[in-house]
């Protein structure tokens, strides 16, 4: 499979394959990576990963996507080894709730939430391609949390790897802090930046737009823009509708939204054949992207604070990705449209694109008060305990049932996180504690590797420099 970056306007665009998207991750163009063109899976390929185990099913998924960058049987070393340590023995178990009303389990992973799923198998095919080439890179990012735990709980103790994430000082949760901190692994460093989520983000750039700082330390990311990352994610929409009937049956899924890149891989998994009846955008009060599909118009408002965090955004940078489809993957005119976008704060779509759009997506918005209410309705209605994410798409879900296009598709709501993750709100609604699980009780107890540093970019780059290792090889 080949890839091409969304920005690329060229009558031949420049192709390139699987690890070369994985290592560059953004396009020099400044454009997303998406492959040239997709399989389309048969009804028998489908039918036949009924009972496999997730590792299986995450095998014969990815592998028309990696191509010949990895070989099959590596994948499958790759594959077990990144869910082996997952605390549930279906990895990404379905629950549930009523007649034809499940939740999607995507919190058992080291970290607890979604993310783990995509990183730990991102990471391990970042050592594998590395080590192929002989060469070391130093990973970059900001966190407001969830991303950060992950990503370092996935490249610790990565041969080819030093990671360093930048989050806000006093503006996390002590539960993801000590995720970030408690990790003893001499390639790991998590800092706290005095400033907020928006300064952590402008240092990572400006360290990347330094071009010989870049160069000498071979910078890399693994941010939610990575094509792998998408790709890894594919994987438990097959495992769960499978398990729910498919191809046989079509399920519908609810999505709680931020980046648009889960919700994206869904949309992948229905342009692979898998028989998606519904695909339901969630978001908070940052409800840009339910504007978008209620009315075309795409326009940013300042980032609000909400009790589910991780999807308290204005720019969903996956977007550019199905823009790119339902621009005709016209490559201009989506360059044109995200430079608008840039420009005036507001990108419009026409008639015909929206109605594409819509056919493909609805989206609803849930409030903070709706999101409590919901994390006491499953905790009465069923006994189970959500974190506010898995609310917001949970009351999503609830609220598309009346108006779902088949009503013989069960409902699937996704849980991207254990509710130990964000104790206060699922203790708000419900006066209960969430606690965590068997492998993170001692978190709280755990030593922390606490390193401070000032809103400076000098002071950062004097940082990792002095803590990763040695460069090998050239820039990718
Ligand atoms: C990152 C995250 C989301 C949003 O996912 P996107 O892929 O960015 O849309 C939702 N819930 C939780 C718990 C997350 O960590």
């Amino acid at each position: 499979m080949h890839y091409l970056s969304t920005r690329d306007a060229r009558p031949r665009p420049e192709r390139i394959g699987f690890e070369d998207a994985l290592l560059r991750g953004l396009a020099p163009d400044g454009g997303l990576y998406v492959p040239e063109a997709l399989p389309r899976f048969a009804p028998d390929f489908i039918r036949d990963l009924r009972g496999r185990s997730y590792a299986e099913i995450a095998v014969r998924v990815m592998a028309p996507f990696l191509g010949d960058a990895v070989a099959p049987a590596e994948i499958e070393r790759i594959a077990a080894d990144s869910y082996r340590g997952f605390d549930h023995a279906a990895v990404a178990p379905l629950r549930q709730l009523g007649p034809d009303l499940w939740l999607l389990e995507l919190f058992h992973g080291p970290t607890l939430a979604f993310k783990d799923y995509a990183l730990q198998f991102v990471a391990r095919l970042f050592d594998a391609a590395l080590a192929r080439r002989g060469q070391r890179v130093t990973i970059v990012g900001a966190t407001s949390g969830d991303t950060g735990s992950a990503a370092i709980e996935a490249c610790r103790d990565s041969a080819a790897c030093d990671i360093f994430m930048l989050y806000p000082e006093g503006r996390v949760s002590e539960v993801q802090r000590r995720q970030m901190t408690s990790v003893a692994a001499a390639n790991a460093h998590a800092i706290a930046i005095d400033g907020s989520f928006d300064d952590c983000q402008d240092l990572v750039k400006a360290m990347f737009a330094d071009a010989p700082f870049r160069a000498a330390h071979n910078l890399s990311a693994v941010n939610s823009i990575n094509w792998a990352r998408i790709v890894a994610q594919i994987v438990y929409y097959f495992t769960a509708a499978v398990a729910l009937g498919a191809p046989d049956r079509p399920v519908s899924f609810a999505v709680p939204t931020g980046n648009f890149g889960n919700v994206y891989a869904a949309y992948v998994a229905r342009l692979l054949g898998l028989p998606i009846a519904d695909l339901v955008i969630a978001t908070n009060r940052n409800d840009i992207l339910a504007r978008f599909f209620n009315d075309g118009s795409m326009a940013l408002r300042p980032v609000e604070p909400s009790l589910s965090p991780s999807m308290d955004i204005q720019v969903s940078s996956n977007f550019e990705r199905l823009l790119f489809d339902l621009l005709g993957r016209d490559g201009g005119a989506l360059g044109r449209a995200m430079t608008g976008f840039r420009a005036r704060g507001s990108l419009q779509i026409g008639t015909e694109e929206l109605g594409a759009a819509r056919r493909l997506f609805a989206a609803h918005v849930v409030s903070d008060e709706e999101t409590l209410d919901e994390i006491a309705r499953a905790w009465r209605g069923s006994g189970v305990l959500v974190d506010p994410h898995t609310a917001v798409a949970l009351a999503a879900a609830r609220a598309h049932m009346t108006t779902r296009r088949d009503a013989a598709a069960p409902m699937v709501a996704l849980a991207t996180a254990h509710p130990a993750k964000f104790p206060a709100a699922v203790e708000k609604a419900t006066h209960v504690h969430p606690s965590l699980p068997p492998h993170l009780a001692d978190l709280m107890m755990r030593p922390e590797r606490t390193i401070r540093l000032p809103n400076d970019l000098k002071a950062v780059q004097d940082f990792v420099a002095a803590h990763a290792s040695p460069r090998r090889g050239a820039a990718a």
